[in-house]
């Protein structure tokens, strides 16, 4: 499967030779030219790698770094910083940058520098995702915990586990069987009825109106798609 790849950069030339030559190693790369645009979109949904640019509009990088640790969001980060400026590699690594490349860099270098956090991405994103929050909801993995402004839910085991598959796989749509399959495990009782059953009561406990979900859509004749804050 291609890696999608978030690039949060402001640099038109330089998003247009990325584009263009990472599509060639057969990466999926999505572009967006300012701060909080990226955030938003890192937020929402799930990639990979996000290639970073420190200095960007309405919101720098090293604001968009930390900001994504503080909602637990554990996708590798490689920031891109200006030529020289050791401060800023030391204070992205310690906002929680994996690693950082300094401009003008040659293209072999930076693919070099993908894979190896790409190769390295799955056991981090399982380790250090330890919070996720969506609008008022805070999910703490670690505690197996799900508060709503403060307020502790109830939520069955496999209500926990669902919701925990939905986060880690946000922004996708996820057929009934495949939930089935990944949540329940093939031993379960084969009914994709089990699955609307209980994303129903999952709605109950974490969408504002939950006739009216806006984090766990249904996908017509497919299945369920989580998408968050
Ligand atoms: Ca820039």
């Amino acid at each position: 499967m291609k890696s999608r790849i978030l690039l949060i950069e402001d640099e038109p030339g330089l998003v247009l030779t990325l584009k263009d030559r990472l599509a060639q190693e057969s990466y999926t790369v999505e572009a967006v030219s300012d701060g909080e645009a990226g955030l938003a979109r890192a937020t929402k949904e799930l990639y990979d790698l996000i290639i970073l640019d420190v200095m960007l509009p309405s919101k720098n990088g090293f604001d968009v770094c930390r900001d994504l640790r503080q909602r637990g969001i554990a996708t590798p980060i490689l920031m891109l910083t200006a030529r020289g400026q050791v401060v800023d590699k030391v204070l992205g690594l310690k906002l929680g940058a994996d690693d950082y490349l300094s401009k003008p860099f040659e293209m072999i270098e930076l693919q070099a520098r993908m894979e190896a956090l790409l190769r390295r991405a799955p056991a981090l994103a399982k380790s250090s995702q330890e919070i996720y929050q969506f609008g008022d909801i805070r999910v703490d993995f670690l505690s197996a915990e799900v508060t709503r402004n403060g307020r502790k839910l109830e939520l069955a085991a496999r209500e926990f586990q669902l919701l925990r598959y939905f986060i880690e796989h946000r922004g996708i749509a996820l057929s009934r069987d495949k939930l089935l399959d990944e949540v329940w495990g093939y031993n379960a009782t084969p009914s994709t009825r089990t699955v609307d059953v209980h994303v129903a009561w999952l709605r109950q406990k974490i969408e504002p109106n939950p006739s009216h979900p806006q984090f766990l859509l249904t996908v017509h004749r497919l299945g369920y798609k989580f998408i968050g804050s």
